[in-house]
């Protein structure tokens, strides 16, 4: 309805630059605004419906919870949240969970983790490293380790003693680190700075490196975790251990929660008083977040985002071979990237008018994170979609 964009531009604060469609419901890989008009979905709530929309299961699932308990205090345990933490527990190589509600919550508590295990068990170390243009999220924190300064301009004083190498740069990361710090901070697929894989050496270089100086090694996964690789965690693809991974958009499929998974020897930097969150890991949200995982684990969609992730890939290839001005393709399982030699906006806004969400990642770059359960014939629509825009320019 008019009425709705009319009266959101009034009542809600002025953050996002929103686009005037009211979504209205969504089936499978499908929303449909609320006029009826359909929209293939490659964007997913910014790689958050994992298992696109109207899951039966976890609708199911939800709905039984809700009828038991939405939540109590962290102050006692639940059965859904036991079981939540347990199967991520079960299905890595690290051993304690910290439930938290965002992205941004997650890197927070890696980051307070890193000082916190430093000023008990090390010599307090301060000094946090990220890196240049990563994404860690709107906290004052997790802004901070964020290498972008447009998203920190007139924040300032934000959080002192966190320094960015670029990414990838092992020997500035390694000065950096060996002239103490507590922490080193980073997206193993970077999401918002232009979908850029690191290399598979580095992060093995950076593990030895925490390794020998006992620094905390934070893989921020929120956006390239939970299945998106076609592993469930990221690290698996890159089969690097790191200390701590950062969770949140995908694990409960469109229902917020967000996580820090730990190993047990840096989860002792957290001992009761030092962190909390009210609602995190509620009942709710751990059950959707148990339902998901499950889901991811066992039905295949692993293999699903490996074997679509390719074909996607291949298609943008081939628009790559067609098209000179674009200059890049790349990426890992479904979360891939497109760089033109120019601005995307209108690209974009040309497929919303044909039906297809799709989404920038900086200024030049299409990013592709559908859901996890897209189909072959869905990439074909989209490509088709795609490939008509390229085309007319
Ligand atoms: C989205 C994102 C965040 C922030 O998550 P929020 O839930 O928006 O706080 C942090 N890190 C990465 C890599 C992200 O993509």
């Amino acid at each position: 309805m008019e009425d709705t964009v009319k009266t959101g531009s009034e009542v809600l604060m002025n953050t996002y630059g929103r686009i005037p469609v009211v979504f209205d419901r969504g089936e499978g890989v499908y929303l449909y605004d609320d006029k009826g008009n359909k929209y293939l979905d490659f964007v997913a709530g910014i790689a958050v419906n994992a298992l696109g929309y109207n899951d039966e299961g976890l609708n199911n699932a939800l709905s039984e919870q809700m009828k038991k308990l939405y939540h109590v205090s962290n102050l006692y345990y639940t059965k859904a949240n036991v079981e939540a933490a347990k199967l991520l527990v079960d299905n890595s190589k690290l051993d304690r969970v910290f439930f938290c509600n965002s992205g941004a919550e997650a890197t927070e508590a890696a980051l307070k983790l890193s000082r916190l295990y430093a000023y008990k068990f090390k010599n307090k170390e301060t000094k946090i490293i990220a890196m240049k243009n990563s994404f860690h999220g709107r906290t004052f924190g997790s802004i901070t380790a964020t290498g972008q300064l447009k998203y920190q301009k007139g924040l300032g004083p934000i959080l002192p003693d966190v320094t960015h190498v670029d990414f990838m740069d092992y020997e500035a990361l390694e000065k950096e680190a060996r002239s103490g710090a507590c922490g080193i901070i980073l997206e193993p697929v970077q999401g918002e700075g232009g979908i850029r894989p690191a290399t598979k050496e580095f992060l093995q270089k950076v593990r030895k490196l925490c390794d020998e100086l006992d620094i905390l090694l934070i893989f921020d996964e929120v956006q390239c975790g939970i299945g998106r690789t076609g592993y469930l965690f990221a690290y698996e693809y890159f089969d690097v251990v790191p200390d701590v991974v950062a969770m949140a958009k995908g694990l409960g499929g469109g229902f917020p929660i967000g996580a820090i998974l730990v190993s047990e020897d840096k989860a002792k930097g957290f001992e009761p008083g030092n962190h909390a969150s009210t609602f995190g890991g509620n009942a709710l949200a751990s059950t959707a977040s148990k339902y998901v995982v499950n889901k991811i684990l066992n039905e295949g969609i692993l293999d699903n985002v490996k074997e679509q992730g390719e074909y996607l890939k291949s298609k943008l290839e081939s628009l790559k071979e067609k098209y000179p001005f674009i200059t890049d393709v790349r990426g890992v399982g479904l979360m891939l990237g497109m760089e033109l030699e120019f601005p995307v906006a209108d690209i974009i806004n040309s497929a919303l008018s044909k039906g297809l969400l799709l989404l920038n990642s900086g200024v030049n770059i299409i990013r592709f994170v559908p859901p996890l359960i897209v189909s072959k014939g869905d990439i074909d629509n989209c490509i088709e979609i795609l490939d008509g825009i390229l085309d007319e320019i």
